[in-house]
């Protein structure tokens, strides 16, 4: 039998790599609908090739793809919190869901991961780490810690000053993922594994005194767990989001796919870890501060972090000012302890308008 699928986020870095899987996989998988954020050339093309039984452009339409019982997994791979409804609504008409969006848990972890329970659904991690410990878990009681690797993107072993005066191009020359432009900035700046954290501390339901970042630099070692007895169990596998993707969207079974070559320690020759930097990232920081503080804080921490990396690439303020601006908005943000939707997305617009002033300001 087919395997039912919708991808939300089709055009995206996320999403073209999820059909290539597809493809790889050959009769897996059948495809319900495709919807994209604006480039309908592309969706298209996407429809022409993989046949859905119907496509959508922009925001509407993601509820009616969501509620259409007849998927048996979505792949929510859009960026930013477009992302949060739709998930939702397939959470309550118990579809799957392989979960490549951040903002889904940094936003509203609490709230998702209770549905999800309530209506039995899987959630499926896509981000690589996620991806890795939801692989190494065997008996999560068994389990004392997370431990996330971090590549510590293109500024790892560069000073502060450089970190200071970085261009737009130095930020975006991730040396190990190939992404999205806003992950690369959170990359460079290390909040992407400070939101990774968050993420973390909602799918697994881990405290945050007991989830790790070590960084390393070859990104092989995509994240590892530390079982009680003190047995470390990691999953490893070369830097390609295909892998990931794949795991999530055919989980629990496994197929070669897009396997390309088998995997060779002796190749890889060897492996660094190193203790992050927090002086130089303080990012993580504030996201182990805001996500213990919980509610709206993270809500508040991401759509700081996000005007603020639209800001940084469109020139107008400097990297470091990225981290200074969300801090600012943090410290200043009156948390609600358990917000409804309504009000984490009443939050979000709030932060979003404040950081945007604070930024025609500096400008
Ligand atoms: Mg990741």
């Amino acid at each position: 039998m087919k395997r039912k699928i919708s991808i939300i986020g089709s055009t995206g870095s996320i999403g073209r790599q999820a059909l290539e899987v597809i493809e790889r996989l050959g009769d897996k998988f059948e495809i319900i609908a495709l919807a994209g954020g604006h480039n309908a050339e592309l969706l298209n093309k996407q429809a022409e090739k993989f046949n859905p039984h119907y496509t959508c452009l922009g925001e509407e339409g993601l509820e009616r793809i969501c509620s259409d019982k007849e998927n048996d997994i979505i792949l929510v791979a859009c960026s930013g919190k477009v992302g949060l409804k739709p998930t939702l609504t397939a959470i309550k008409n118990g579809i799957d869901i392989a979960l490549a969006n951040k903002e889904t848990l940094v936003m509203a972890g609490d709230i998702v991961m209770r549905e999800a329970k309530k209506y039995g659904v899987n959630i499926i991690p896509v981000d690589s780490e996620h991806c890795a410990i939801h692989q190494c878990i065997k008996d999560i009681s068994q389990v004392d810690k997370l431990i996330i690797t971090a590549s510590g993107g293109p500024f790892l072993h560069k000073s502060v000053d450089d970190m200071k005066n970085a261009t737009v191009e130095q930020a975006l020359a991730h040396p190990r993922w190939n992404m999205g432009k806003k992950i690369t900035v959170d990359s460079a700046t290390l909040m992407n594994k400070g939101l990774e954290i968050i993420e973390a501390h909602h799918l697994f339901g881990f405290d945050y005194d007991d989830i790790d970042v070590v960084v390393h630099p070859q990104s092989i070692v995509h994240s590892a767990i530390e079982y009680k007895d003190g047995s470390v169990i990691a999953q490893l596998g070369l830097p390609s989001m295909h892998i990931p993707i794949q795991y999530a969207i055919t989980y629990p079974e496994r197929f070669e796919g897009i396997k390309s070559k088998s995997f060779s320690f002796s190749e890889i020759a060897r492996l660094d870890f190193e203790k992050p930097d927090y002086e130089k990232f303080p990012t993580v920081k504030l996201a182990y501060e805001t996500g213990k503080l919980g509610g709206t804080a993270t809500v508040c921490l991401n759509a700081a972090n996000e005007e603020s990396v639209l800001a940084f690439l469109e020139g107008k303020i400097k990297l470091y000012d990225i981290y200074e601006i969300t801090k600012k908005m943090c410290s200043e943000h009156k948390v609600i302890k358990n917000p409804t939707i309504d009000e984490i997305f009443e939050t979000d617009k709030e932060i979003r308008e404040k950081t945007k002033e604070i930024i025609r300001n500096i400008e």
